[in-house]
C-alpha cells in the first residue's frame, strides 16, 4: 500500500490557495510537490526579472501552504541533487514518495502538460487533472463558442462573456447603451507629457526575495535583464494591494491614455497587474468585480473601466481560448513565411531608434513594457521586418514577468506577427513610424525622421512599412481590411520602390538601427 494518496502537483504559474488541485485535500494523506528547475529558465533564454518573479513568488506561495499545514516536497534550485527538468524530478520524487496517484489543476503550457502525462503514464500512476477555474471561461466552452464559426473575433466572445457573467449589464443590455467605448479611448499625452502619474505599486524585496535574487544573479549571470529595481508583488497580499492601487489611483485615466506612450516611463496608467493574475494571485473575477465597483460608485468613468474589464474578461480569457483550441500546431505557424533572424540588440538594447531603445532598455530593467511598446514598437517592427515568427516567441516568453506560454504565444504569433494567417486579427497590424510620432516624443529626439521612407534618416519602421506591403501585396490585397493600403503602393514610382527595397536590404543587412560605440 502507498503511503501518500495524492501527490499534488504545483506549477510555478499556480499559485493559487483554491484552485481545484486542493480540493478534497487530506492533511494526513495528501503532500504538494512544487519545484525549481533550471530547465524554466533554459528552454527560452529567461530573463533574470522573470525568473526571479516566479522563485520569489514560489517560494512564498510554499510558506503560504506550510502556515495552513499542508505538507510540501519543495526542491529549490539550488539543491544538490535538483533533476533540471520538472519531469525528471517528478519521476525521482515518485519513486522515493511511492504515491497512488497524481493530482493537478489542468498547466498552462502545452509542453508541461505533455511532460507531466508522460512521467504518470511511466510510472504506471493515475493523472487527475482538474479544471482551472481560475479563468471565466472554460477551454471547453470556448470550444463550443468557436464551433461552426467561420472566423473567430473578439468582440463577439467579449460580448457572450459580459452577459454569461452578468459584468457591466443593466436589464439584458450593456450599460451605457454600448459595448465598446474604443472611440473614447487612446489619447496621446500632448506636449506637457502624463504630468503627475501616481507611482506604481512597487514593494522592497523581502529576504525571502533577496535570496532568489542573489540566486539568479549568479545562476543565471549571462541571461538578459537586470535586477536592480524588482519591485514585483510576489505575494497574495502584495498583489491584492497592487489591485487596490491601481482601481484607486489609476483606472480612472487607463482608457484615456492606453495606447499613449512616454520615454523612460512604461507604468502610465497601466495596472501592472499581468504578473499577478498570469501565476494565479490573483483571481480575475475580483479584478473585474473591483473595476465595476470602481463604476458603480462613481469613482471611474465607464468607458476606462469598460476597457479595461474588456482586456481581462475579453482578450485574455479570448487568447487562452485560441491556445488551447490551436495546439500544439499553432506553435509551428508561419503563413507571411517570414526567415529573418531576430536582431541581436533585441537581447541588448542596443540600438539607435528611439523608441525601440526605450521599449527594450524597459523591457530588460523590469521585465516589463505595456501593450502598446510590445504591439506597436518591438512587434511591429520585428513583423514588417520578416523575423521568423518562432524567434518573436522565444523572445517575448524570455523577457517580459508575466510570459507564460498560453498567453504570450497567440498575443506573439498571432495578434502581433500574424503568423497564425488571420486567427486571432483580421489583418496585420502594420504602421510606419508616423503612428509612433502621434501616439508618444520619441520622434523629437531621434536621429531618424518618421516622414521619409528612404534615404539615410528614413525611419526604419517608415521604410519596412513600405517594404512589408510591397513584399506581401498579393496577398494583402485579398483582405479587404487591408486594400486601401495596399492601393498606395501602385502610386510608388519605380524608383521610389527601389529605393525602399535597397534601404530595407541595408536594414536587414544590420547596417541601420544598431547602436555604435
Ligand atoms: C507581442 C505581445 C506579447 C504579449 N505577451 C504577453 C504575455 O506574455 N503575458 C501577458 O499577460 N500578456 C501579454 N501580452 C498582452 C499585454 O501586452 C500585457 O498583458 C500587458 O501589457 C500587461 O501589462 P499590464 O498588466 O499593465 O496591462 P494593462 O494594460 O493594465 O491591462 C490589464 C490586464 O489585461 C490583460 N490583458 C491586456 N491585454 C491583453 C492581451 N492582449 N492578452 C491577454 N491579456 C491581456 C492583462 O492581464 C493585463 O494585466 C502581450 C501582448 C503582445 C502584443
Ligand atoms: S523616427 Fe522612427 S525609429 Fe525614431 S523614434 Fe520615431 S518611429 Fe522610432
Amino acid at each position: 500500500m502507498a503511503e501518500l494518496r495524492s501527490l499534488i502537483v504545483v506549477l510555478g504559474d499556480q499559485l493559487d490557495l483554491d484552485a481545484a488541485a486542493f480540493d478534497g485535500f487530506e492533511a494526513g494523506v495528501d503532500a504538494v510537490w512544487m519545484a525549481e528547475v533550471a530547465e524554466e529558465s533554459t528552454h527560452v533564454w529567461s530573463s533574470k526579472p522573470r525568473t526571479a518573479m516566479f522563485l520569489a513568488a514560489m517560494r512564498h506561495f510554499a510558506l503560504a501552504l506550510q502556515d495552513r499545514g499542508r505538507r510540501l516536497h519543495y526542491t529549490r534550485l539550488d539543491a544538490p541533487d535538483n533533476a533540471g527538468s520538472l519531469a525528471a524530478q517528478l519521476e525521482v520524487d515518485i519513486r522515493r514518495l511511492t504515491p497512488a496517484r497524481l493530482v493537478m489543476t489542468a498547466p498552462g503550457d502545452w509542453r508541461v502538460l505533455d511532460a507531466i502525462k508522460a512521467v504518470a503514464a511511466g510510472n504506471g500512476l493515475p493523472l487527475d487533472i482538474r479544471e482551472d477555474r481560475h479563468f471565466f471561461c472554460s477551454v471547453r466552452d470556448f470550444a463550443a463558442h468557436a464551433k461552426g464559426r467561420k472566423s473567430l473575433r473578439m468582440e463577439y466572445f467579449y460580448r457572450e462573456q459580459r452577459k454569461r457573467h452578468d459584468v457591466l449589464m443593466q436589464g439584458g443590455e450593456p450599460v451605457g447603451g454600448q459595448w465598446n467605448f474604443d472611440a473614447d479611448n487612446r489619447e496621446a499625452f500632448g506636449p506637457a507629457g502624463p504630468g503627475a502619474v501616481p507611482p506604481r505599486a512597487a514593494f522592497e524585496p523581502d529576504a525571502v526575495t533577496l535570496e532568489v535574487i542573489a540566486l539568479v544573479k549568479s545562476r543565471f549571470a549571462d541571461h538578459p535583464g537586470r535586477l536592480d529595481s524588482f519591485a514585483w508583488p510576489v505575494t497574495r497580499e502584495q498583489a491584492l494591494r497592487s489591485l487596490q492601487a491601481f482601481v484607486r489611483d489609476r483606472l480612472p485615466l487607463f482608457g484615456r491614455f492606453q495606447d499613449a506612450m512616454w520615454p523612460d516611463d512604461p507604468w502610465l496608467y497601466h495596472s501592472h497587474l499581468s504578473a499577478a493574475l498570469n501565476l494565479k494571485l490573483l483571481n480575475p473575477r475580483e479584478v473585474v468585480a473591483a473595476a465595476e465597483t470602481a463604476y458603480r460608485e462613481g469613482h471611474a468613468p465607464l468607458a476606462s473601466v469598460e476597457g479595461f474589464i474588456r482586456q481581462i474578461l475579453g482578450w485574455r480569457e479570448y487568447v487562452r481560448g485560441i491556445y488551447w483550441t490551436q495546439m500544439p500546431g499553432y506553435l509551428e505557424r508561419n503563413a507571411l513565411d517570414a526567415r529573418q533572424d531576430l536582431p541581436a540588440w533585441f537581447w541588448s538594447g542596443a540600438t539607435d531608434m528611439a523608441c525601440l531603445r526605450d521599449a527594450l532598455a524597459q523591457t530588460l530593467e523590469h521585465g516589463y513594457a505595456n501593450h502598446i511598446q510590445r504591439l506597436m514598437v518591438t512587434g511591429l517592427y520585428a513583423l514588417m521586418l520578416g523575423v521568423q515568427p518562432q524567434q518573436v516567441h522565444a523572445w517575448y516568453l524570455a523577457v517580459y514577468v508575466d510570459a507564460v506560454e498560453w498567453v504570450e504565444l497567440p498575443n506573439t504569433l498571432g495578434m502581433s506577427q500574424y503568423a497564425d494567417g488571420g486567427v486571432m486579427a483580421s489583418k496585420p497590424y502594420v504602421a510606419t513610424g508616423k503612428y509612433i510620432e502621434r501616439m508618444s516624443p520619441h520622434c523629437k529626439g531621434c536621429r531618424y525622421d518618421p516622414a521619409q521612407r528612404s534615404g539615410e534618416r528614413a525611419c526604419p519602421f517608415t521604410t519596412l512599412y513600405w517594404d512589408f506591403l510591397m513584399r506581401h501585396e498579393t496577398a494583402l490585397a485579398k483582405n479587404p481590411r487591408m486594400a486601401l493600403q495596399v492601393k498606395n503602393v501602385a502610386r510608388l514610382t519605380d524608383a521610389q520602390k527601389r529605393a525602399v527595397h535597397d534601404r530595407a536590404a541595408a536594414i536587414r543587412r544590420g547596417e541601420v538601427g544598431v547602436a555604435h560605440g
